[in-house]
């Protein structure tokens, strides 16, 4: 499942190399699961529209759109977002036409530079939608909770100060930040020397304060790690390149704590396995 860090990837990524094309066609499959707009709707939109740009919004991949205007000059407004959710093994891949098509391919964008953008997802856990636009300040798409690379220290105390769930089920609310999975919540934990299991109401403001920068330390430096392999990824063969941030807990169950040498502990909370060093973490 592609987290945080490897979306903004993949969104840098795609529009390093799609950013100023045209759709001029769609394809869509039959299967129904990734549609979550009418396939109408999604080609309405997406046909020949200008992509602007190309972004991450928590774990979701925007692509803005834009209109050719008169006398073909590009119109500044932005007329649809194409919305793309990868869920478990989604791709986003950038193919010549001659290149064969992937089982389990359920879009194809033919676009005017001769390539097509293919979105291939066995699992179908993935899903494509669109959201129209009149203007630049019409509501967009917007994710459900703040974007954790952007919230200020200030707003992410408010935001925790109060619940009284485990601050890990807290981190994973993508209604209080939009996009912390499981690995970097664990991460994130571990460097700020908390239990997974406190109840985030029980955690002083220094402590809220050192989560916060922790959740942003473990981000950026997992994009920074997969900012070098970008063009693998999207990459016709469908490589996957991402060289991982090196876990400190996650998935050590059992394993010597990289800094005191205490076995990692593994418990579940809210159904998730959630790991932290006893001795580390208070
Ligand atoms: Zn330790």
């Amino acid at each position: 499942m592609p987290e945080l860090p490897e979306v903004e990837t993949i969104a840098r990524g795609l529009n390093q190399r799609v950013a100023g094309d045209v759709v001029e066609s769609v394809w869509l499959g039959e299967k129904p699961e990734p549609l979550k707009s009418p396939a109408r709707e999604i080609a309405a939109v997406l046909e020949r529209a200008h992509i602007a740009h190309v972004r991450r919004v928590g774990k979701h991949i925007v692509f803005d759109l834009e209109r050719p205007g008169r006398n073909g000059r590009r119109s500044s407004a932005i007329c649809g977002q194409w919305i793309v959710h990868l869920g478990m093994t989604g791709r986003l891949l950038i193919a010549s036409p001659e290149t064969e098509m992937a089982k389990h391919t359920h879009a194809v964008l033919k676009l005017a530079s001769g390539r097509e953008l293919r979105f291939v997802d066995p699992r179908r856990f993935g899903r494509l939608a669109v959201v129209r636009r009149e203007s630049k300040s019409g509501a967009g798409f917007a994710a459900p909770g703040d974007e954790p690379l952007d919230s200020q220290s200030e707003r992410f105390l408010t935001l925790f100060r109060r619940r009284r769930t485990p601050i890990k089920s807290a981190l994973l609310n993508q209604k209080l930040l939009s996009g912390v999975g499981n690995i970097y919540a664990d991460e994130s934990l571990f460097r700020a020397a908390i239990r997974p299991r406190r109840r985030a109401a029980s955690l002083t403001r220094a402590e809220l304060r050192k989560l916060h920068a922790a959740v942003q330390e473990v981000l950026r430096e997992a994009i920074e790690l997969g900012g070098s392999s970008v063009s693998d990824y999207v990459d016709a063969e469908g490589r996957e390149g991402f060289f991982q941030l090196q876990h400190r807990v996650y998935g050590r169950e059992g394993e010597p704590c990289l800094v005191c040498g205490t076995p990692i502990r593994r418990v579940i909370i809210a159904g998730r396995s959630s790991h932290y060093c006893p001795h580390c973490q208070k």
